[in-house]
């Protein structure tokens, strides 16, 4: 595919290919955009900026409505595209389809609500006889740098809100996974968005990132992925707004009173989903004495029996993780924690990119695979005494993004809303657990700046006061 800016499709001489990460076949390939593609990108985007400036909310409302029905007309080629690139499986991507649709549903209603307040000058010493209001106005050109691991609808949860508030956008996917946004760009054009309010520049992060990250132009960026490149760009962005949303090894607390047939039913859907390859993945389990043993007993067997393999045939349930790399990485820390002293429950082994669902038991939270984002098809059970100890282990992390706890005492459920470092708890189901309408984002190293169009929105606008005297 040609990536897209100044409102046209754009070819380069050296591309990247694009490959399944199943079995390495070829896909596609796309542009390897470099610095001058970034700068024609910009110019374009600032051009693109006065045009949306000028749209009413009703027709920006409009143009997302037609994307979302657009897409969902194509949910099947798009949910095949989103497996094929990113290796989740077949059910994977028409869900994240779908999902992807209603982000553009809620980011159209969004564009209709933007709106200011009357402020109470009057309430003010000298104040009355004045009139004061506030006017929401986009910022103007936004970046969006996104991830691999959910291609569609996490760039989605970006280019949503920015063009509901009126902005234009430079989108910059991930390497891995480009098609499914440049799928989107055809989708957005098709509906009637003007054609510099968007432009998808596909090349190497570690290349082009810095010159749309440092540029003035860019009033705002949009950052979904991992937490050092997220510092990274913090340190580059300089004087302009940014939004963080970054990595996660997050925790699920089972008490003594949990259904454990429950918990292991959220454990296998939250901790294996995408081959574990969520921000917000189960990665570490820590178990109340009382629950411990019962609860490996009855996870063990329906971890094993996860039907892993090629993300295309539809009886998979997990297909493989993006790059061979990874898998690597995921069988040196589980093989550590053995190691180490942890059981080894199921799985363990890894064929190419494919890494089986795997369980560990018995795990030291000073193991990597419990106290580092492990992005992998892992997951690992400690043991503690009380309550108090599994808070403290839970939040003996960097990150904040999601956490779990399963019990029926309201009392345990509250400690742990009020106490666990986390931007998004879970009573009663595993961490993964996402509406597209609520604020999602994490606190710590998780990042910060707030997910879900309605939140997105006010971070992708500016306010003005406005004040009319002698009035
Ligand atoms: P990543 O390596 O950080 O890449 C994310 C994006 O940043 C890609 O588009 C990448 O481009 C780009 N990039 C890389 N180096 C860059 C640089 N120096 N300057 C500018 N951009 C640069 O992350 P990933 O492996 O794709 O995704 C996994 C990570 O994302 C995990 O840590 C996961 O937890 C996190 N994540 C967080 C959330 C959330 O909502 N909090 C959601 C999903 C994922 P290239 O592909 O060209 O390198």
């Amino acid at each position: 595919m040609r990536m897209y800016y100044q409102g046209r499709w754009v070819e380069k001489i050296t591309t990247i290919p694009v490959r399944n990460p199943f079995d390495g076949t070829l896909i596609d390939d796309v542009p390897k955009a470099d610095v001058s593609d970034v700068e024609a990108a910009l110019v374009g985007a600032v051009e693109g900026a006065k045009v949306m400036r000028r749209t009413s909310g009703y027709d920006r409302s409009e143009v997302l409505r037609k994307a979302a029905q657009l897409m969902r007309e194509r949910t099947a080629e798009l949910g095949r595209t989103l497996s094929a690139e990113e290796g989740k499986t077949l059910a994977e991507g028409r869900f994240e389809v779908s999902r992807a649709a209603e982000t553009l549903d809620l980011s159209a209603e969004e564009a209709k609500r933007l709106s200011g307040e009357v402020l109470p000058l009057d309430g003010a010493p000298g104040g009355a006889g004045r009139l004061g209001f506030t006017l929401r106005v986009p910022c103007g050109v936004v970046a969006a740098i996104t991830p691999f691991n959910f291609p569609l609808n996490l760039v989605c949860h970006k280019v949503g809100p920015a063009l509901a508030a009126g902005n234009a956008v430079v989108l910059k996917p991930a390497s891995d996974t480009p098609l499914s946004a440049l799928r989107l760009v055809e989708i957005l054009l098709e509906a009637g968005l003007p054609p510099l309010a968007i432009a998808c520049v596909t090349g190497s992060g570690g290349t082009i990132g810095d010159a749309i990250v440092r540029d003035p132009r860019v009033r705002k960026v949009s950052f979904t992925g991992s937490r050092d490149v997220g510092e990274h760009l913090c340190r580059t962005a300089g004087l302009k707004r940014v939004t963080m949303e970054l990595g996660s090894n997050s925790p699920l607390i089972v008490m003594p009173d949990a259904d454990l047939n429950k918990v292991a039913e959220a454990t296998v859907a939250t901790g294996y989903g995408n081959a574990g390859q969520v921000c917000i993945s189960t990665q570490r389990v820590i178990a109340l004495a009382g629950a411990y043993e019962n609860l490996l007993d009855v996870l063990q067997p329906r971890v094993a029996a996860i039907v892993a393999g090629n993300q295309l045939d539809e009886r998979t349930q997990m297909g493989p993780m993006i790059r061979e790399e990874d898998a690597v990485r995921v069988g040196t820390w589980v093989d550590e924690a053995v190691a180490g002293g942890a059981r080894l429950l199921a799985g363990g082994h890894r064929q190419g990119t494919l890494f089986e669902p795997t369980l560990l038991a018995d795990v030291d939270p000073r193991m990597r695979i419990s106290c580092d984002e492990l992005f992998g098809p892992a997951v690992a059970v400690t043991r503690v005494d009380s309550i108090e100890q599994a808070l403290e282990l839970a939040n003996d992390t960097r990150y904040g993004l999601s956490a779990g706890i399963f019990t029926t005492r309201l009392d345990w459920a509250m400690k742990f809303a009020r106490e666990v470092e986390s931007g998004n708890i879970h009573i009663n189901w595993g961490p993964a657990w996402r509406a597209d309408l609520m604020p999602y984002g994490g606190l710590k190293d998780s990042g910060f700046g707030k997910e879900g169009p309605k939140y997105a929105i006010h971070e992708m606008t500016e306010l003005k006061t406005v004040v009319i005297h002698g009035v």
